[in-house]
């Protein structure tokens, strides 16, 4: 069995548990994923997607898609199609359940006649700007508008005239009755429905008036049926009006909302707002840029579903904000490819190296192991001639006392090939060098030493007439610094992007990279994980994107 690793659990198992335990709801437990459908989801998104259909799954239950389609002018059907790609791609399955709060306008105005007939909500001609003058303060409380004690009947033909197009935007509001000076200012009677003349990707011209976010929510929530609304801490103030929306009407269940900390990741930014100006103004190719944190861009990237869910797991859930290591997701990467990925060969910066001794015009073919850690994987011949390419950094030629790659006098092993020693550097007219001459041992073929002597490297390296040339693309953080934010004043996070975040290499891979496939990761051995670019690879023009480097910081700094 494979093993798993167990991780801490957390508070909204618990309470799910004791709920269930206690024949809440019936026993049932229904959550849902509620994402506006105004930008391409991120990795944030990840982790409430893994915490709402993974609880479903744990306990039974269901969880539901919902687009929360109630600000006709921000949404779009790309971004609809993109979200369930996403949710899917993360191995999750809302069945027949892909609702749209929008499918429930009518409802929801039903709901809000119902509060203005019971006298708790009224139709407010207030301009925006002495609303929000009559709100009060944190310190002080609000005024009650003038238009506060209005006539049940008054407010429902106002209201009527609201939907028919009768008032401009702006002109008039529908509001709760609640509480002017609350000290939660979410409960100084907010806004349930505003005048917006926009198009609405799916209920087209047919409504100029839209429900506000907290009455929405709330009640497509209890139209649902949901048991668990799983939410971020910054509606743990709005909590006190979701319970007022449903206590308030006579809707069919009373869904209870649970706050949890968003993710926060270093060197990334986490607001669809700012990854559509990264998009909008180009600083990256697309929502799916591989350097982006949206799921597309992960899944570009070379990310597996599993390594995802893995770091969803691994965060846990908590009740307190906090910013997570960039390097945890990387790990969980690493993890999940070390197991699965195959090995190749490929030089990411080639350099010539001329083995003298070999015969002209021979060529052998070795074994290579497609996978140290799974021996099903099998094993791969390896083309070797008498010039191959090394990588350039494994050559010095004057090295410091740690060395233990090639330079002038040593011997190195060359993996599942031979060893060789370099006797001369060729270099061009301006002292660059282009060339190394070495000798290699016959008796050391598939790398083993002949007579127990030791070589203290093993380097990779690709027979040059049979060589791939590959686009390879590696990245570094969009980011220079851990908390894109953290800027002077008059600055914003675009002045924190890493000028130096994407580098091309043309690559010299081994021949067998000829026939991979689109989305296909592997390990360039020492060189790190890598994918074929789902949009861009072709048999005839290989183009890989760096997934992920070897080196593993997240284990060095959890060990601190
Ligand atoms: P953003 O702030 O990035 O624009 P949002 O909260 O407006 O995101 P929604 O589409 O409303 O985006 O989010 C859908 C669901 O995903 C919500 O339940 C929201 O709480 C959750 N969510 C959004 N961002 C994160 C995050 N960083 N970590 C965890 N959950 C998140
Ligand atoms: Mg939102």
């Amino acid at each position: 069995m494979e093993e798993k690793t167990t991780t801490p659990s957390h508070f909204i198992r618990t309470i799910i548990r004791e709920d269930k335990k206690n024949g809440k709801n019936d026993g049932r437990v229904h959550t849902r994923f509620p994402p506006e459908p105004n930008g391409y989801l991120h990795i944030g998104h990840a982790k409430s997607i893994c915490l709402n259909f993974g609880m479903a799954e744990e306990f039974d239950g269901k969880c539901n898609l919902r687009f929360d389609d109630t600000n006709p002018e921000k949404e779009e059907v790309e971004y609809v199609e993109s979200i369930k790609e996403d949710v899917r791609w993360l191995g999750f399955d809302w069945e027949d359940r892909e609702y749209y709060a929008s499918d429930y306008f009518e409802q929801l105005y039903e709901f809000a006649i119902e509060l203005i007939k019971k006298g708790k909500a009224y139709v407010d001609h207030l301009t925006p700007d002495q609303i929000r003058k009559y709100r009060g303060t944190l310190t002080e409380p609000g005024k009650n508008s003038p238009y506060r004690d209005r006539t049940v009947e008054e407010n429902l033909e106002l209201f009527e005239k609201m939907r028919n197009g009768d008032f401009g935007e702006g002109e008039c509001v529908l509001r709760a009755k609640i509480d002017m000076a609350s000290p939660n200012i979410n409960m100084r009677d907010p806004a349930l429905y505003r005048i917006k003349k926009a198009h609405h990707h799916r209920t087209g011209d047919k409504w100029v008036i839209y429900p506000m976010y907290d009455f929405a929510h709330a009640l497509s929530d209890a139209i649902e049926h949901i048991t668990h609304s799983l939410c971020t801490l910054e509606f743990e103030d709005h909590r006190p009006l979701y319970d007022w929306c449903v206590e308030n009407v006579s809707a069919p269940s009373r869904p209870v909302q649970i706050e949890f900390a968003r993710l926060n990741l270093s060197y990334t930014v986490l607001s669809k707002r700012k990854l559509l100006q990264l998009v909008r103004e180009k600083y990256v190719d697309g929502w799916d840029d591989p350097r982006m944190p949206t799921i597309s861009g992960f899944r570009r990237r070379g990310y597996t579903p599993e390594s995802v869910r893995d770091f969803s797991e691994r965060i846990g859930v908590a009740k307190k904000d906090s910013i997570v290591d960039l390097s945890l997701l990387e790990f969980c990467l690493r993890e999940d490819l070390n197991k699965r990925a195959e090995r190749r060969m490929a030089v990411l910066r080639p350099l010539k190296v001329v083995i003298e001794n070999y015969p002209e015009g021979q060529t052998e073919e070795l074994d290579a192991v497609n996978n140290p850690e799974d021996d099903s994987m099998g094993m791969r011949k390896v083309p070797f001639s008498r010039e191959i390419y090394i990588e350039r950094t494994d050559f010095m030629e004057d090295p410091p006392k740690k060395f233990f790659r090639l330079y002038p006098g040593n011997e190195v092993r060359l993996r599942y090939a031979y060893f060789i020693t370099c006797t001369d550097v060729v270099k061009d007219e301006n002292g660059e060098i282009i060339e190394l001459r070495c000798t290699y041992d016959p008796a050391s073929r598939g790398g083993n030493s002949p007579d127990g002597r030791k070589v203290r490297g093993t380097i990779h390296w690709v027979s040059v007439p049979h060589a791939v040339d590959a686009e390879v693309r590696l990245y570094d953080n969009l980011f220079k610094k851990p908390d894109p934010d953290d800027v002077d004043e008059g600055r914003t996070f675009l002045d924190n992007i890493n000028p130096n975040s994407l580098e091309v290499v043309n690559t010299k891979a081994e021949p067998a990279i000829g026939e991979v496939q689109a989305g296909d990761n592997f390990q360039f051995e020492r060189m790190g994980y890598f994918v074929a670019d789902k949009k861009e690879h072709t048999s005839g023009k290989p183009v890989f994107n760096r997934s992920v480097t070897l080196r593993d910081t997240w284990a060095k700094i959890s060990k601190k």
